[in-house]
């Protein structure tokens, strides 16, 4: 079975710190290949606290879209889970140049357990096993920030991490399954928050025309305001599938459209 499973939903500080949601991000299974996304404060518990069981060691690659904390917080502890204390000299890791050169995430003397690490650029296709993916062009964000556009069968898979909008952005994610990390309910106009709101959301929905959007990664207002209500009035509103994530919520994608 090729399945996504979020295993943390949280997004920004507030909902991290306070594990409102888990943080943690996605764990993608296409075929034999199993790649984790975004490994967030508590990946590697939730994982072997999942059911069934998630086990890292299984891994075949991590892939961070930047190197804020809640998106790699456990990239350390999963690049030894996945190399078994470093015994296996495997895996594959996808980072932002930010992520490794200037104010690293990741520890130098874990590096040469990885049997390579892949820099993210701007447009560039990458490949892990049987998943081809590419990038787009560089989010607005404070750091060097990324989202992905998996060319998976049956079903590719766009997720557009955090970013502040711009006009281009819905033409970049063409999936037919679109996750889109929405922190704000609302816009704050000017403030210097990087992040979408649900206007962005329905801006990139009308645009992209997915069909199924995942809404995951909330902030303190969309939890306030429950996502999956939120989900459903977009749904109505749109016209689109729309489902708000939830923690460990597993999407088989060769179920999820039938
Ligand atoms: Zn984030």
């Amino acid at each position: 079975m090729s399945f996504i499973k979020f295993i943390g939903t949280a997004g920004a500080r507030f909902v991290v710190m306070r594990q409102l949601r888990a943080s943690g991000g996605a764990w993608l299974s296409v075929g034999k290949i199993n790649l984790y996304i975004d490994p967030g404060p508590g990946a590697l518990v939730r994982c072997l606290h999942s059911k069934p069981k998630l086990d890292p060691s299984t891994l075949d690659g991590i892939l961070l879209t930047h190197k804020h904390l809640d998106h790699s917080g456990d990239v350390n502890v999963m690049i030894e889970a996945m190399t078994e204390g470093g015994f296996k000299k495997r895996g594959i890791l996808f980072a932002p140049r930010d992520a490794l050169d200037e104010d690293p995430v990741v520890l130098k003397y874990l590096r040469d357990y990885l049997e390579k690490i892949e820099i993210l650029e701007e447009n560039k296709e990458y490949r892990i096993g049987e998943i081809p993916f590419s990038t787009a062009r560089r989010h607005r964000h404070r750091v060097e920030t990324y989202g992905i556009n998996f060319k998976i069968s049956p079903r590719t898979v766009s997720i557009i991490t955090d970013t502040r909008f711009f006009p281009e952005l819905p033409e970049l994610y063409g999936g037919e399954i679109l996750i889109i990390h929405v922190v704000r309910l609302k816009p704050v106009g000017d403030d210097p928050i990087d992040h979408l709101s649900i206007e962005d959301v329905k801006t990139i929905i009308r645009k992209a025309k997915p069909k199924l959007a995942v809404l995951t990664h909330f902030g303190m207002t969309m939890i306030k305001a429950k996502p999956w209500v939120v989900a459903a009035e977009l749904e109505t509103e749109l016209g689109v599938k729309v489902i708000a994530a939830s923690d460990g919520l597993t999407l088989n994608l060769e179920e999820v459209l039938k």
